[in-house]
């Protein structure tokens, strides 16, 4: 129920849909309308899903799943550039809500600590934050595990991969990664998270640097997939 005060911030800071600017109730960040439009993948209930295909081809992870589909021009792809480069982190927020929830009865239960793929640290400074944080986040919130941002490291700073071929993209991400301190994941289930999957490029690098620690196992959660990879 919405109180006196709700109103009256209402009427003075009218909140909007992010997805289609349609006046929304205080503390909410996207309409009903949009929320009912978004592409859900529902991958998490099958464990022989298209970017688990994908993925097991690049590095040996145990579980993937997307919350959405990504496509060009569509929803998913307008409200991930607001996440990405307008500040708008409340999405990751929704998102890893969202995608918690659907994990709640899963495989991804026997993940124990969320690790995001990082940003370069040039690449942090500019944007200012690192999009995946919440989402990853309120992930582990909802899983009731830790969520650790520390201790995966890029230590390359790379082009956006998008442009490139196969063979660029994989030469240009190659040792891109490193840990910081390899006791922390030692032994343990790591659930890595990050905003879009397009070639699993940068996934399976990450994955690849993880797996080398004594005992650990790898599974992926992402916000979208992007159904057709580029060549
Ligand atoms: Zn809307």
């Amino acid at each position: 129920m919405l109180t006196l005060f709700d109103d009256l911030i209402q009427t003075l800071f009218p909140s909007y849909c992010l997805g289609c600017r349609r006046a929304i109730p205080p503390k909410t960040t996207l309409c009903l309308h949009c929320l009912g439009e978004l592409p859900a993948t529902n991958s998490h209930l099958s464990n022989s899903n298209p970017l688990v295909e994908l993925l097991q081809q690049l590095a040996p992870i145990s579980y993937a799943t997307s919350l959405f589909f990504f496509e060009q021009q569509g929803l998913v792809q307008q409200l991930i550039h607001q996440l990405k480069y307008m500040n708008r982190e409340q999405l990751g927020s929704l998102f890893g809500t969202q995608l918690g929830q659907k994990l709640s009865d899963s495989p991804f239960l026997s993940c124990d600590l969320v690790v995001p793929i990082p940003l370069h640290k040039r690449r942090h400074r500019q944007r200012g934050y690192n999009q995946v944080s919440r989402f990853g986040q309120r992930l582990a919130k909802q899983l009731q595990i830790e969520y650790v941002s520390q201790n995966l490291i890029r230590k390359k700073a790379t082009k956006t991969l998008v442009r490139l071929n196969a063979h660029q993209r994989i030469a240009q991400i190659k040792d891109a990664f490193s840990i910081v301190d390899t006791s922390v994941f030692a032994g343990k289930h790591l659930l890595l998270v990050d905003d879009v999957v397009t070639t699993g490029t940068t996934l399976s690098e990450a994955a690849n640097c993880l797996l080398q620690i004594d005992g650990v196992q790898v599974s992926v959660a992402t916000i979208a997939f992007a159904k057709s990879p580029l060549p």
